[in-house]
């Protein structure tokens, strides 16, 4: 497919903010599109190379892009700083920039949506400093060839930016759109913009889009979903399962303000579990051996071989997929340790048996999704839970135990349980219906958490500002923002600059944090820099208040920086639904 097809698609969908429109047009589009190029194509409308369980990213920071926009242009360093200062934008300067080169060149080559995805994907293998001519001259080489519309989203692509305002949701439906519509004869109104269907009867729709979600939850690969909608239809999807080996999203939990409103929403009698403080583990075995993904699906294997051995020493079983949280230990005590310690091996390349003997993790395991060959998501969680007790070791508190949990029915003894949960050093508790299911990727009512502190939100970072006096070599203000489920979009709640360091040895720092996003800058405007969503931090604060400065409508007062979530991804972040919740439950504090 010629890459300028895709690129129309891309402008449309950038010039209205209607989902279903967008959805509408997406569906046209997939609908012509070879079984063959359906992969590539998809995984471009999404802005990726990759599916969503591959957490390889393109490694392209701005600074690359200004030469490999150079390259292709022939434009000078200034040249482009001065475009770049002036359209706040690098998908615009590419955009000009080649508009000047065509008038210079009479002949480039067409470019194809294939030769885009293969240079863009050559890009995740190559790192480290030697390989910058290598990764310059693959973008450079399809800027040379491009229109300014193409160049534009060339560039967005490359910096993992693209900006048209396709969610997962809206994708999800298209892909619904086009391949089932024989089957539940729907039609956009493109006037009332909204969807008309045979006698107004949803249920066939409504029951065909979980389908759908469903097996994009266990896949976590659209491109996958589509070509089985394409070449087998809806009964293909049954044959979409769980594989050990490749990551599943998690599945996640709502805040509960209270435990009585916990144990309404669950139901009781109602599981009640420690809630540890650490950050999630996906843990797989295969005959392929052990692999160990974040809740971001990022594959950790390298950075944790003593999990790798925990597991490979105590569990029994030869493939399985495992959830559980990994919590720090301390290696004196024996005590839990803050979240901040252990954090740090995430990323960690160098170095990694060592800080593993620093910070050492016990492994507490509460869920199964996939044992010896049975996929259990569809099993009640009190059966997952037996499953566990069979597969775990009895005696191995400090390296790998089933999560502590009882089954209450009354609220006094939940609350008796939470009082001696957070006395062993826990964060709250987790409170679960016995007969749900394993929903991966939703934030559904079968599992509520409850902790003492309300007050923090997990927000992106979605832009900076330097500071000033002896901070001015610093970004030391934040532009933070949480997430509508619904669009995908980033709503801003406020800037946070205080909780931070100013020196790198007492914790997270000015200079850490402007090192850290200086790789993700996407425009500037004097002292202040856009960056890609990509650095998820907690904050504290000490009220919620409606506010018309920020897009959500709310603005967070006295927030203060709590710690770094590099466990957490940008869809995993506070949603403005979260921040309606506790604006309500703090009024409904002030008025009793
Ligand atoms: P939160 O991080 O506040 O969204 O709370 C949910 C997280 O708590 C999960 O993603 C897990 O990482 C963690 N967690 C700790 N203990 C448990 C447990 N017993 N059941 C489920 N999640 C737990």
């Amino acid at each position: 497919m010629d890459y300028s097809d895709l690129v129309r698609v891309y402008v449309a969908l950038s010039s209205t903010t209607k989902r279903l429109e967008k959805t509408h047009i997406v569906s046209g589009f997939l609908r012509d599109i070879p079984v063959v190029e359906m992969e590539h194509v998809i995984r471009l409308l999404q802005g990726k190379v990759f599916p969503n369980w591959d957490s390889r990213t393109l490694g392209f920071s701005s600074q690359l892009a200004l030469k490999a926009l150079a390259r292709a242009s022939g434009a000078s360093d200034e040249e482009i700083m001065r475009a770049w200062k002036e359209l706040g934008d690098l998908g615009k300067v590419a955009a000009k920039l080649v508009v000047n080169k065509r008038q210079a060149t009479l002949f480039s080559e067409k470019l194809t949506t294939q030769k885009v995805y293969n240079n863009l994907r050559k890009l995740a293998g190559l790192e480290g400093q030697g390989v910058v001519n290598t990764k310059v001259s693959l973008v450079s080489e399809l800027l040379s060839s491009a229109s300014p519309d193409e160049a534009i989203f060339i560039l967005r692509t490359t910096l993992e930016d693209l900006r048209i305002g396709l969610g997962e949701g809206t994708l999800r439906d298209a892909i619904v759109w086009a391949f089932e519509n024989e089957h539940i004869g729907i039609k956009y109104d493109s006037e009332k913009n909204d969807i008309v269907l045979p006698d107004d009867d949803r249920k066939i729709y409504d029951e065909t889009v979980e389908k759908y979600q469903e097996a994009y939850d266990l896949s976590n690969d659209f491109s996958r979903v589509a070509i089985i909608a394409k070449t087998e239809g809806i009964a293909g999807l049954a044959n979409i399962t769980l594989m050990p080996g490749t990551p599943v999203k998690v599945m996640l939990f709502q805040k509960a303000p209270t435990m009585k409103e916990a144990l309404e929403t669950v139901t009781v009698p109602a599981a009640i579990e420690y809630k540890y403080d650490g950050f999630r583990m996906q843990i797989h075995k295969n005959s392929d051996g052990i692999k160990i993904f974040t809740r971001r699906l990022e594959n950790v294997t390298e950075q944790f071989p003593d999990v790798v051995k925990i597991v490979s020493e105590h569990v029994k079983g030869s493939s399985f997929i495992l959830d559980g949280e990994a919590v720090g230990i301390d290696v004196k005590t024996g005590k839990y340790i803050a979240f901040q310690n252990i954090g740090q091996r995430i990323r960690r390349k160098y170095d990694i048996e060592e800080l593993g003997k620093r910070f050492p993790v016990e492994l507490d395991i509460f869920d199964v999704l996939f044992y010896e060959g049975e996929n259990l998501v569809h099993q009640p969680f009190s059966r997952r839970r037996e499953v566990l007790m069979k597969s775990l070791p009895k005696n191995a508190a400090g390296v790998v135990s089933l999560a502590t949990q009882e089954i209450v029915d009354t609220e006094e003894k939940a609350q008796a349980f939470y009082e001696r949960s957070l006395a062993a050093g826990n964060e709250g508790v987790m409170v679960k219906n016995l007969n749900s299911v394993y929903k991966p990727g939703s934030r559904v009512g079968f599992g509520m958490k409850v902790k003492p502190v309300l007050e923090t939100l997990e927000v992106v970072i979605v832009g900076a500002e330097y500071g000033e006096g002896k901070r001015s070599e610093w970004l030391a203000t934040f532009v933070i923002a949480v997430r509508d489920p619904d669009t995908d979009n980033l709503l801003e709640i406020g800037r946070v600059g205080t909780g931070f360091k100013e020196k790198d040895e007492e914790g997270v720092s000015f200079n850490q944090m402007t090192i850290a996003l200086k790789q993700l800058v996407v425009r500037e405007e004097d002292r202040f820099v856009h960056v890609k969503p990509d650095i998820i931090i907690e904050v504290h604060y000490e009220e919620i208040q409606k506010s018309p400065t920020y897009s959500s409508g709310y603005a967070l007062r006295f927030p203060r920086f709590v710690r770094l979530r590099e466990d957490r991804s940008v869809e995993d972040i506070s949603t403005i639904e979260d921040v309606e919740r506790f604006y309500k439950v703090q009024r409904g504090r002030q008025t009793s």
